[in-house]
């Protein structure tokens, strides 16, 4: 995912993480254990490339080797993403960065291999963290002016692998820095997390995602579903394809079209709708963002900032003809149905049962 170095500026949206790390960096006060918490597709594991680029680099206007120094905290603290440490750091083959994933991606690409012909987990298992912690770190640093350690997904591993890791936490080798990445952080021991200084990203704006997206040659209405669809995660907003958005944007306006009082509609778009489970649930997710809009014309009126504008004219009759207690049990239902098919419902069925309450609920 991460293809080519870039300063901390390129990072979008996420200026209070940074700005916590950047004023670390510049006091020569960098943490030796942090975790990046926050949902995913939102840029924490690129800033731990990036805070690792930061330390070594050695272009122009780097830290230099002084990382504490008055005049390094004065040129600024961004990796200049050429020298030949940022180049290794960005294509991961830099000694004293270590990356640890999940097992099944590390013996994917070559970097480890299951003691005795195990088939490799998709977990990060305790024998990934021994040879981190009694191998690796055991050895002296090679070329760079700090080490890091970087475990993503570090909610990956699974509690003894967790177990391994809390001596090194709680005393790291010198200048060796560990960071974790992890978007479900509450699958992380408490011992772990408290022994880590937290840096949280945020959700980013669908504005920004949107942005980023015409920036990377989308349209401006697909870059608007997309980033609406993606609940903040720029990740997740690049990875759905221009086709997938325009069949979601599609079912989403026959959703709406359809007939209150003919239940044989309702079950025809259930029928048509129900053929694959996550089409369905982006359908639902998108449903409620279309919801939201209706909220927000019978809150704030035709000013009001629409996430779906291309179906403005349906939104405002529809705000004028539900209530908002309407519209809010029409989300609840609807964040049902996308809950339930994320734990394997059969689509067609979730699809149903939320037009029923719908139309037929306590609220209809
Ligand atoms: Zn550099």
């Amino acid at each position: 995912m991460f293809r080519h170095s870039m300063p901390f500026s390129e990072l979008i949206g996420q200026d209070r993480a940074l700005g916590a790390l950047r004023s670390a960096l510049a006091r020569g006060a960098l943490h030796h254990a942090y975790l990046f918490g926050g949902p995913e597709g939102v840029g924490k594991g690129t800033a731990a490339r990036l805070l690792a680029q930061a330390c070594n680099c050695e272009g122009e206007g780097s830290l230099g080797p002084g990382l504490a120094s008055p005049v390094a905290s004065a040129l600024g603290v961004d990796p200049c993403g050429i020298c030949g440490p940022c180049r290794k750091i960005a294509r991961g083959t830099h000694p004293d960065v270590i990356a640890l994933a999940e097992e099944r991606a590390m013996v994917k690409a070559g970097r480890w291999e299951p003691k005795g012909g195990r088939a490799p987990s998709r977990d990060i298992v305790v024998d990934q963290v021994r040879d981190l912690v009694d191998h690796r770190l055991a050895m002296k640093r090679f070329e760079g002016r700090r080490r890091f350690v970087l475990v993503d997904p570090a909610d990956a591993m699974n509690p003894q692998a967790q177990n391994a890791l809390l001596k090194t936490l709680e005393e790291p080798p010198d200048d060796t820095t560990l960071v974790l990445v992890a978007s479900s952080s509450e699958q992380l021991l408490p011992t772990i997390r408290s022994r880590c200084a937290r840096v949280l990203f945020a959700p980013l704006a669908d504005a920004v995602v949107a942005d980023r997206l015409v920036a990377d040659g989308r349209s401006p209405e697909e870059a608007r579903l997309a980033a609406a669809l993606a609940g903040g995660s720029l990740g997740r907003a690049l990875a759905l394809d221009a086709a997938a958005l325009a069949a979601r944007a599609q079912a989403v306006e026959a959703a709406v079209a359809l007939d209150p009082d003919d239940a044989s509609t309702w079950i025809a778009f259930a029928r048509d709708q129900g053929g694959d489970r996550e089409a369905a649930r982006e359908t639902c997710e998108l449903l409620g963002v279309w919801l939201r809009d209706v909220l927000a014309v019978q809150a704030a009126g035709e000013a009001a900032p629409l996430a779906l504008g291309d179906l403005t004219p349906q939104t405002r009759a529809a705000a004028g003809g539900l209530t908002p207690a309407q519209a809010l049990w029409r989300i609840e239902r609807a964040r049902a149905a996308a809950a339930a098919l994320r734990q394997n419902a059969a689509p067609a069925l979730a699809l149903e049962r939320m037009l029923i309450g719908w139309f037929h609920g306590e609220l209809r």
